[in-house]
């Protein structure tokens, strides 16, 4: 019985350890690594410029390198200078 509780204790253990190292795991290497697929669909979004208009004029992108962010596309940071979507807008001069 008492050995029983003791292994029910060390899984507890591991597994609240395991959980602990998710984020550590998460942000190492390429942290934040995401294509949030939904809003690049509902968006239209696309890895090309529209009509000579790109992400990298646009005043919702976030520059990164090689890729960027976009202020609209939360836990997105593949989004291409080159692409484009539906709610560009011209970034401030
Ligand atoms: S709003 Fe659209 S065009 Fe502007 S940076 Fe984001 S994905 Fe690119």
């Amino acid at each position: 019985m008492v050995r029983r509780n003791i292994s029910r204790r060390n899984l507890l253990k591991s597994g609240a350890a395991a959980l602990a190292a998710i984020p550590v795991l998460v942000l190492s290497g390429r942290a934040f690594a995401g294509v949030n697929a939904a809003l690049r669909a509902s968006m239209k979004y696309q890895d090309k410029p529209q009509d000579g208009k790109s992400c990298a004029g646009c005043g919702q992108f976030i520059p990164g390198k090689p890729l960027g962010g976009c202020k609209i596309f939360p836990g997105d940071n593949e989004v291409s200078p080159q692409g484009w979507c539906v709610a560009w807008v011209a970034a401030p001069k």
